[in-house]
């Protein structure tokens, strides 16, 4: 019990509080438990140490490198991890990003005034400048711990049980354990389980020819319902990669398999003809917006995990670093509190409910919804090649991916492309006749 109290910094006027305090507090070994060190288990994981509260995380790889965290970010990730865009952190930048066609190589050019500067993380670097500020301020980390469920107390969460046999205690569970969370599905929490975005990224070295200031965002038949990109790391290195939502299960089985569309992109482009494939990653990233409820009773959802990450583009690693300095926040007041309730922790998601960041990933959210029942019964590649033929503007386009675009300007698409909302409506009818809601 007194090994606990240390953290009370007011007297506990409270009665229900202290009763919930002795109730729980003896068995608990920790303030705060993580699964998982992608972007938002390590934010939270710096941030709750930082905050002073005894912090243990569990990660089922080997090691904090070698993942992936993501790739193309803007100043604002680099403003929540507090890292300079000169710095060793940053593995480039580039100065426009260019959406192009592979079927007809028509395109459209977003330069830096819309979009704000784009980086490529160097995400080693990241990954360790984030575990390493957690260890200095006392966080323990454990590798080669897979986590298997959650541990109740009735209806509390009270930690996690993980390889198996062993179980560690803390007053607030964090899954920050990704696409499939192994602390929602057992903690109870419910996913949408359609609009997953399937990616591959290959790093490829020993390319020619290529401009590291400029990025590329391809779409094309063979692509399907997603993008291919190539974000140049230097004029040799690049990564190359593509992201997918199946809109359909026949829409998908019509589709290549991936990889084979990085590889052909790799055997028709000269730049990159003789180049070795230096890493493999994947993932899987939620695209169907916020899920409908992430914390309960001495448990939180943080990052994928949460479907907190912007849908349209698949981005989430600054949507990951935001929630994860939220949720330590939250885990500092609880601890200050010594309450750890449902209604406790639930403040931390009405908080971040109410940021920016989380109205735009509902914005993305409901837009990807509508791209996909549009791709149901549409040709979402046709569609795409009248955007970049040159009917949308730059700025307009990114509006939408930023999920910032107001009335005036659904104003100016419908009329702009009355044909294609049509279509848009046409889908959306057939999808809810078909999907019975
Ligand atoms: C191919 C690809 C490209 C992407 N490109 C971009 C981009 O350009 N820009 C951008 O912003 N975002 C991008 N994203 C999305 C971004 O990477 C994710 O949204 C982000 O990584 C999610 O972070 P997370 O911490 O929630 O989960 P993850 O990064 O998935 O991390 C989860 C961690 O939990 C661990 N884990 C899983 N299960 C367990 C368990 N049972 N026990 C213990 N540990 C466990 C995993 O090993 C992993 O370390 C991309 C994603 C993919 C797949």
């Amino acid at each position: 019990m007194l090994f606990r109290l240390y953290h009370m910094e007011t007297d506990i006027e409270d009665s229900k509080a202290l009763y919930y305090l002795i109730q729980r507090v003896p068995s608990m070994t920790h303030d705060v438990i993580i699964a998982g060190t992608g972007p938002a288990g390590l934010m939270t994981a710096e941030q709750s140490a930082k905050h002073g509260l005894k912090t243990l995380v569990l990660e089922k790889r080997e090691k904090v490198v070698d993942s992936l965290m993501g790739e193309l970010v803007t100043d604002k990730a680099l403003n929540f991890l507090r890292v300079k865009p000169t710095s060793e952190f940053i593995g480039n930048k580039y100065s426009s990003i260019i959406g192009e066609s592979l079927d007809t190589g028509s395109n459209i050019v977003v330069d830096r005034s819309l979009l704000g500067n784009s980086y490529l993380f160097d995400e080693d670097k990241c990954q360790e400048l984030m575990r390493d500020r957690a260890l200095s301020d006392g966080a323990e980390f454990r590798y080669k711990s897979r986590v298997g469920s959650v541990v109740k107390e009735g209806k509390s969460v009270v930690g996690v049980k993980y390889n198996q046999s062993d179980e560690a205690r803390a007053n607030l569970t964090v899954g920050a354990d990704g696409s499939f969370s192994r602390v929602s599905e057992t903690a109870g929490f419910t996913h949408p389980k359609w609009l997953l975005s399937y990616g591959y990224r290959f790093k490829l070295t020993n390319c020619k020819g290529i401009d590291p200031d400029v990025a590329y965002f391809y779409v094309g038949k063979d692509v399907g319902l997603g993008y291919l990109w190539l974000y140049p790391r230097s004029a040799t290195v690049i990564n190359l990669g593509i992201g997918r939502v199946p809109s359909s299960k026949t829409n998908w089985d019509k589709l290549p398999p991936m990889q084979d569309v990085l590889k052909k992109y790799m055997k028709t482009h000269p730049e990159t003809q003789n180049a070795k494939i230096a890493s493999i990653n994947g993932g899987v990233v939620p695209c169907a917006g916020i899920i409908p409820r992430f914390t309960d009773d001495g448990v939180a959802l943080c990052g994928n995990a949460a479907g907190q990450v912007s849908s349209i583009i698949g981005g989430g690693v600054t949507t990951c670093f935001h929630a994860g300095q939220v949720l330590a926040r939250h885990a500092k007041r609880m601890v200050d509190e010594g309450d750890f309730s449902k209604k406790s922790v639930e403040q931390y998601e009405k908080d971040y409910r109410r940021s920016k960041l989380a109205s735009s990933i509902t914005n993305t959210g409901k837009g990807m919804w509508a791209v996909s029942k549009f791709a149901m019964h549409n040709d979402p590649i046709a569609a795409a090649e009248i955007v970049l033929g040159g009917k949308l503007d730059a700025k307009t386009l990114n509006e939408l991916i930023q999920g910032s675009a107001g009335l005036s300007t659904y104003m100016n698409l419908i009329s702009e492309f009355l044909p294609m909302v049509m279509k848009l409506g046409i889908g959306y009818m057939k999808a809810i006749a078909v999907s019975g809601f």
